[in-house]
């Protein structure tokens, strides 16, 4: 594999499961040391040591990406430790609670919000000082749900959120376009990842549950199951030189999900 972001650092949030796991990985296997960000449990430890198998260099940071003191330090140990930042993934995120909105707490719509919105918010804010002097890629994960498609029931909090985090990259890439930072944000379909594990629905959500059906003749690719590392080639090809002219836009990434 061509080692095209040889020498540069990639920092990666929620990098200890799923998108940002398969994505963290691939940035590494094109040549990027990777600083990796998320909230340590058993599963997350691999990852740094598959990184630094590969003869990259890998960091973890166990830091609530919602946790503004603790973001800022993360980042700043990260930059002073590799000595330079290129490459940013937001992507740490929650469903968090599902429930209808006459039932969903102010604390659990904050908690959404919190992670999903601020954290991508924190991640930027403390990442710009140490990529304004040389340029690089930010790349944030959204979702279809909040975007284009409105989906599940009693996902009010996390559709904002989603829907929050496009206008926020969008403001963001006209602000730092002057540095030569591009932004771009990812809207990926259904991918089988580890996020449903720690839903909190609430059982009316559970009561109103609808099965999709496709019209006749027509389904999404892989009937709207995307893998994690599908997602990380176009992070890779965000991350990389060979977007060079994009930024500013949202890409969706689900098999055709949301013509359905
Ligand atoms: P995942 O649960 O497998 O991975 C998410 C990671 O984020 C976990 O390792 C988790 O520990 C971490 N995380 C959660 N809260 C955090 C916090 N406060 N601070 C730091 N890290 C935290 O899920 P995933 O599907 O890989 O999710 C990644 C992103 O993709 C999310 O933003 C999610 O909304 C988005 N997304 C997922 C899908 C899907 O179908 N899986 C679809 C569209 C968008």
């Amino acid at each position: 594999e061509e080692l095209i972001l040889a020498g540069m650092t990639a920092l990666v949030t929620g990098a200890g499961s799923g998108i940002g796991r398969a994505s963290a990985l691939k940035l590494a296997r094109a040549g990027a040391n990777v600083c990796l960000l998320d909230l340590i449990d058993e599963r997350t430890a691999d990852v740094e040591e598959e990184i630094r198998g590969m003869g990259r260099q890998a960091e973890f940071y166990d830091v609530d990406v919602s946790d503004p003191v603790r973001m800022e330090r993360a980042i700043r140990a990260a930059a002073d430790r590799f000595g330079r930042l290129d490459i940013v993934f937001a992507n740490a995120g929650i469903n968090g609670t599902l429930a209808p909105i006459e039932d969903l707490t102010p604390e659990a719509w904050d908690d959404t919000l919190a992670i999903n919105l601020k954290g991508t918010f924190l991640t930027v804010k403390n990442a710009v000082p140490y990529m304004k002097a040389k340029g690089g890629s930010i790349v944030v994960t959204s979702s279809i749900n909040g975007n284009r498609k409105f989906s599940g029931f009693g996902m009010s909090a996390y559709s904002s959120s989603k829907a929050g985090q496009v206008a926020f990259a969008k403001m963001a890439a006209l602000e730092l376009a002057r540095y030569r930072i591009r932004v771009n944000v990812i809207c990926p379909g259904g991918i089988e990842t580890n996020i449903g594990e720690n839903t909190k629905s609430s059982k009316e959500v559970d009561k109103i549950r609808i099965p999709v059906v496709y019209p006749e003749g027509s389904q999404p690719l892989e009937h709207g199951q995307g893998r994690p590392e599908q997602v990380a080639d176009l992070v890779w090809f965000l991350a990389s030189d060979r977007s060079s002219h994009i930024t500013g836009t949202e890409i969706y990434i689900d098999g055709a999900e949301t013509l359905l």
